[in-house]
């Protein structure tokens, strides 16, 4: 079992980036968030117990997430690639990952650390909207889709996340400083946190990223 994390503050990018990558290597694409969003869709437990965290963009609590990524490396094949995005985002996560992984004799390989500035943060983040029917995701100013409102791909609606309104942005980022930032000392103590620019163009990160992970497995 091989494993990279991104690792950033909301808006750095890590959800397209890591479609960037998955597209292009064998690494499955592991985001919390969308997990939860989907659970809240189709009204299971978990996202009954998840979505009044996610609303107001505090951390939904550490045993819930635990349960989802738990359950979904057990899915997995033995030798799969897997690249989370957004998750760990507490030590707590991050230390029972650790255990988890030890259980399957294996350990986290590499963490890209997904750079950019604030003001660069809070812009796409507002200007972000996503597909309802297909999840692509498109930005107002930077990732226009060809007509207003509706999804290049599959003619779905677009919406604005609940979540990436002016008050739950500065929330989220005031979390990410506050839960998750300590996670940088963790990883970066292990030898294995990588800095990467995250305001450049999605291809010039992915392409970064993908010169140290393709090797991982061996592509
Ligand atoms: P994201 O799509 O990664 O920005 O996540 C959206 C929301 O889901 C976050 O603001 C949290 O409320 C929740 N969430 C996602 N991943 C985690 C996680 N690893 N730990 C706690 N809450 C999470």
């Amino acid at each position: 079992m091989k494993t990279i994390i991104l690792l950033g503050a909301p808006g750095a990018g890590k959800g397209t980036i890591a479609e960037g990558i998955r597209s292009v290597s064998p690494f499955l694409h592991v985001s919390t968030g969308d997990m939860l969003r989907e659970a809240v869709k189709n009204g299971t437990a978990v996202g009954r117990q998840a979505e009044s965290y996610m609303k107001r963009g505090e951390l939904v609590p550490d045993n819930v997430i635990i349960g989802i990524v738990g359950e979904r490396l057990a899915q997995g094949a033995r030798d799969a690639a897997y690249m989370f995005d957004g998750f760990p985002r507490t030590l707590e996560q991050a230390r029972l990952l650790d255990e988890t992984l030890t259980g399957h004799d294996s350990k986290v390989d590499k963490v890209f650390l997904l750079d950019a500035p604030r003001e660069l943060l809070i812009s796409r983040l507002t200007g972000r909207r996503v597909c309802r029917k297909c999840g692509q995701g498109y930005h107002l100013i930077n990732i226009p889709p060809k007509c207003v409102g509706v999804c290049d791909i599959c003619g779905g609606e677009l919406y604005q996340r609940a979540d990436d309104s002016e008050a739950t942005i500065l929330n989220r980022l005031e979390v990410y400083t506050r839960q998750t930032e300590s996670l940088i000392t963790y990883y970066q103590d292990k030898g294995i946190l990588i800095h990467v620019d995250a305001s450049r163009q999605r291809g010039e990160t992915v392409a970064e990223i993908l010169r140290v992970a393709k090797p991982l497995v061996g592509t």
